[in-house]
């Protein structure tokens, strides 16, 4: 007799649903795209522990038939696909008639659905794949369906399931892509009874955005609208200076649906890395719509993932266009010169900007004494405008006009600053940067740092921007191999509360990766015995304990890339020149040299512009020549 046996039914949908459901998230997914395929407006999603214990999702779609209500158990029943066609052509979600049958046989179910046409629902129990209970019963339109104790009868899986905290964050992922792709329905999340999200299903992304993943974001965005021969996109990018360490905000909708797919993250991550710092990723959603012949999206099991037959067609124009959007928001924090010669940033008064303002009025009076102070040698001769600068050359309104001077005096400074350092162009080698030369002006308020270039005239923020050329230097140094670390002739004892030795405690690994070792000395006091080389200048005591209130105030997990990347900011941020510092001319051009080399001239490492642009023509704009 032969050997061969045909697995039983429940066991080979056991088998299939190994590949539809890793885990509660995956439930979820395909449930909230039946949903959305009966039409309806508002889902609601109620999770508990993680969706092990519970997974319920109610619409208010067109519901089951009550004729239909037991089929949609079976394996390949769908009511969305006839024959093989249909997959490459069908924008409906849910088309493999898989999902609930998958789903029967690791789990219980119980299904409520009312039909548009129908007076009365239908509930119907599953449990191992076998109906153990079905009646009408009375309920609004639509489908509501509740899965219990996932994988009860496959405990392999179930052994595979994270900690809640881990599985509930799978499921807010999923929800959130899908109340972002269908910003015209209504999502409510619930997790153990709390309220967790809730989009508004007006139809418009960007308050979807905002509900889904607050203001910060929300407000930041810069939308994208491009049509090319082959694809569509549309959606917004967020500006550069909000990032995050994982391509966790980087999502990517392909004719409406939330997939994952390398090479569009990686023409993004492309457009976007000479604006953000190596090793953060950039925070995108972009809608793609392309023709359905070019994308395969069966190519995974759960419809995560997409492929493109077109592929590098599809890579080229999505990073050329979201590079040209970014560009046309030029990284450069731009200034605007009004007629009436009040100068406004192009965007709001943010904090900084205020704090800057500040800046410029407490500075304005030794402004023109240090300029006054300096002593330029005599060279080269003066081209361009003729004369025709006045006091608004200074680059601010009319308040920090210095009324203590003379107007001729104050001319006759700036004349001569303009002057004696014209002369001198530096070719930048940094193609990727905008400009390609740069005239050093001078240094004002000895914080400042002024050139001109073919983009216009630059005011560069010297301690910024030698926190961006040491930043990249310190990630440069880490990023090596032998990372360079020094033992300390005397180690450094550091008393630690118990919540800082927690802290201490669980990021151990990322601490000691960063080069920093150290030993327990009991009573919640630890023993420095080695610190990186690039620390060896600093106070090992302030360099720790900032490490820890940095690590405390994050409070939840922090990856060894942030823990890595905070400290290079801290330790860039500390090595810097600071603002009030005379430099001489050539410690200026050096540094702007430095500056030019660096992957993001525009941005330093704790987000804040390094320099802000006035273009030739919002200068001769505000000095009506145009
Ligand atoms: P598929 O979605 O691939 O068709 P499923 O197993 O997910 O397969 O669902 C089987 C069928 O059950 C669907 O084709 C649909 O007719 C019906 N169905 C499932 N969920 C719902 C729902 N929430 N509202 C209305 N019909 C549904
Ligand atoms: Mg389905």
């Amino acid at each position: 007799m032969g050997v061969i046996k045909q697995l039983p039914q429940n066991v080979a949908n056991q088998i299939s649903a190994g590949e539809v459901i890793e885990r509660p998230a995956s439930i979820v997914k395909e449930l909230i795209e039946n949903s959305i395929d009966a039409g309806a407006k508002n889902i609601e999603i109620r999770i508990e522990d993680g969706g092990r214990e519970l997974i319920k999702v109610k619409d208010d779609g067109h519901g089951i038939l009550a004729d239909d209500i037991e089929s949609a158990f079976n394996r390949y029943a769908t009511s969305k696909i006839e024959d093989i066609d249909d997959l490459y052509s069908l924008y409906s979600l849910g088309f493999r008639g898989e999902a609930l049958a998958s789903i029967v046989s690791v789990a219980e179910i119980e299904m409520i659905s009312r039909h548009q046409d129908s007076d009365q629902a239908v509930k119907i129990k599953l449990k191992g794949g076998e109906i153990i209970d079905k009646k009408p019963v009375g309920s609004t339109i639509g489908t509501e369906i509740t899965v219990r104790d996932l994988f009860y009868n496959t405990p392999a899986r179930y052994k595979y399931l994270k900690t809640t905290t881990t599985e509930f964050s799978h499921i807010s992922k999923i929800v959130s892509a899908e109340a972002t792709a269908n910003s015209d329905l209504s999502f409510k999340l619930f997790h153990d009874s709390r309220q967790i999200l809730s989009t508004p299903g007006n139809g418009k992304l960007k308050d979807t955005i905002y509900a889904v993943f607050g203001g910060d974001i929300a407000e930041n965005l810069i939308p994208i609208d491009i049509e090319d021969r082959y694809i569509k996109l549309s959606g917004y990018l967020c500006r550069p200076e909000l990032t995050r360490s994982s391509r966790s905000h980087e999502l990517f909708f392909v004719n409406g649906r939330p997939i994952y797919n390398n090479l569009t993250a990686k023409a993004v991550e492309t457009a976007y890395s000479k604006l953000i710092d190596p090793g953060r990723k950039p925070i995108v959603f972009l809608f793609i719509k392309v023709n359905p012949i070019l994308v395969d999206v069966n190519v995974h099991p759960a419809k995560k993932e997409v492929k493109f037959s077109r592929s590098q067609i599809i890579f080229d124009v999505i990073k050329k266009a979201v590079r040209n959007t970014l560009k046309e928001n030029d990284p450069t924090t731009r200034i605007k010169i009004k007629k009436d010669h009040s100068l406004e940033a192009d965007r709001d008064q943010t904090e900084e900007n205020i704090e800057r303002d500040q800046l410029f009025n407490q500075n304005k009076k030794s402004s023109y004494n240090s300029a006054k102070q300096n002593n330029y040698s005599k060279t080269g001769s003066y081209k361009q405008s003729k004369g025709n600068y006045q006091k608004n050359i200074n680059y601010e309104d009319d308040k920090s006009y210095n009324p203590d001077l003379k107007s001729s005096e104050n001319k006759k400074d700036f004349r001569q600053l303009i002057r004696e350092n014209e002369n001198q162009e530096y070719s930048l080698e940094n193609v990727e940067a905008e400009e390609s030369y740069f005239k050093f002006l001078g240094q004002i308020f000895n914080s400042y740092l002024l050139i001109e270039t073919d983009q216009g005239l630059k005011i560069v923020d010297q301690h910024n921007a030698q926190e961006r050329i040491l930043y990249e230097r310190f990630y440069a140094e880490y990023n090596k191999k032998d990372k360079a670390s020094q033992s300390l002739l005397m180690p450094v004892k550091i008393e630690l509360s118990a919540e800082e030795r927690e802290i201490v405690h669980q990021y151990e690994a990322e601490i000691k990766k960063i080069g920093i070792d150290f030993s327990d000395f009991g009573n919640n006091t630890i023993l420095i015995q080695e610190v990186p080389v690039l620390l060896k200048n600093m106070s090992t005591r302030n360099i720790i304990e900032e490490l820890i209130a940095e690590l405390a105030e994050a409070g939840k997990a922090k990856s060894a890339a942030e823990v890595q990347t905070n400290m290079l900011e801290y330790l860039a941020c500390r090595s810097s020149i600071k603002a009030g510092q005379p430099l001489t001319k050539n410690e200026s051009i050096q540094l702007i040299k430095d500056l030019y080399k660096t992957e993001n001239p525009y941005r330093c490492p704790h987000s804040r512009p390094v320099m802000i642009n006035i273009s030739r023509e919002e200068i001769e704009k505000g000095l009506g020549r145009k």
